[in-house]
């Protein structure tokens, strides 16, 4: 099947319409007509080749949602004119420990949904700025919202899967203290799930106009970041904090704010490394410096799940597949509130 898409010829070059083919379903598959599609940070670092081993044509979008329009013979659990779901993962090896554990984010044969090789044209797979995507039925999530959210609900699928997972594997909840770093796309989820889990919540922010935005998101206090007397206030008190941030910087001046047996998880993935902290700010408390990487297909529907049930979506703002270039500019700028989901209807204009 032929469909339209958006992508990049060259990291240098801006995206543009293109026309891709996506396979027949075979009998696991369940093919989706996308709806919505999230711009994700990271749809910019590869697209730009600010990550290594971009090929092009390079079509990205991981924060895939949509209606089944088709499903293979041995589908089970979808059928057609199902609200869905696809994030960052398209297919993994499906044996390994990390599968069977329902980790497939950390599966050696992971393929993600752009950028990876797989056996369909043009031998890398295609993601989200395009009309339809086919899927083996087991990387499909169900989405429980409301049709009238979908669009809102598009960056769950990396964006709040990306926080979600290790607020719960370091057990955020109430009685803990979660800080919350870059308040971006990811970072405003963070906020969110994190409030909504029942943690403490400290939103750290370079900008001092996110402040009342951050508060209103689920933040109890927020941080400028760039304040020593407002950082120094909350000195060895954290248990977790996630930091977000999409550039190198300073990781001292945060690794100083845990308490003992306190951990930051950095899922920001810069193009650069930051600097090296100082090992006596970890060793000092038994602290934590950790990464984590999106969550399995298990924990992305749980999140999904505990999502719908608590009326939680993420704040907008919906745009023509003509206005993408255009958005990456206004992301790298901080100039959005707090997301970009494209209409993908648009794309067929
Ligand atoms: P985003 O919307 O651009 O948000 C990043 C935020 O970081 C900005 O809003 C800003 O927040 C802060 N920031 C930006 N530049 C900064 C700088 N030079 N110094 C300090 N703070 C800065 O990006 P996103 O979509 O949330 O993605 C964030 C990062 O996570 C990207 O690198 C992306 O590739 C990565 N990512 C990782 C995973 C994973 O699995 N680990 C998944 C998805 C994305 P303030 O204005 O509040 O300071
Ligand atoms: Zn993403």
């Amino acid at each position: 099947m032929q469909v339209f898409a958006y992508g990049a010829h060259a990291g240098d070059k801006p995206l543009e319409p293109l026309r891709i083919t996506r396979r027949d379903p075979g009998p696991e598959d369940v093919q989706i007509e996308i709806a919505y599609c999230g711009i994700c940070h990271s749809d910019l670092h590869q697209v730009r080749a600010e990550w290594e081993g971009t090929k092009y044509p390079c079509v990205p979008g991981h924060e895939i949602v949509g209606r089944v329009s088709a499903v293979g013979l041995k589908v089970t659990g979808f059928a057609p004119g199902d609200l869905v779901g696809v994030g960052c993962i398209v297919d993994s090896c499906k044996h390994c420990e990390e599968c069977a554990e329902g980790l497939e984010n950390y599966c050696d044969g992971v393929v993600g949904t752009y950028n990876f090789p797989t056996p369909d044209a043009p031998g890398w797979t295609l993601g989200g700025y395009s009309q339809a995507i086919v899927v083996h039925q087991r990387y499909a999530l169900r989405i429980r919202h409301p049709e009238a959210q979908l669009a809102a609900v598009a960056p769950l699928l990396c964006a709040g899967i990306t926080t979600w997972s290790p607020l719960r594997h370091w057990n955020a909840g109430p009685g803990k203290k979660v800080g919350v770093v870059g308040i971006g796309g990811l970072g405003h989820m963070g906020i969110k799930l994190a409030h909504a889990l029942g943690a403490h919540v400290v939103a750290f922010t370079t900008s001092e106009s996110k402040r009342e935005a951050a508060k209103s998101l689920g933040a109890d206090e927020v941080v400028v970041s760039s304040d020593a007397q407002q950082m120094a206030a909350h000195l060895k008190s954290f248990d977790l904090i996630i930091n977000t941030v999409a550039a190198p910087h300073d990781l001292d001046a945060l690794l100083v704010l845990l308490k003992r047996d306190g951990a930051m998880t950095l899922v920001g993935a810069p193009a650069s490394p930051h600097p090296s902290p100082n090992v006596f700010n970890l060793i000092m408390k038994r602290r934590t410096l950790a990464g984590s990487m999106i969550g399995g297909i298990p924990q992305t529907q749980e999140m999904l799940d505990f999502c719908a049930e608590h009326g939680i979506v993420s704040d907008i703002e919906l745009i023509r597949a003509e206005h993408i270039n255009e958005a990456f500019e206004r992301m790298l700028q901080g100039d959005v509130k707090y997301r970009f989901v494209i209409d993908n209807a648009t794309l067929a204009e």
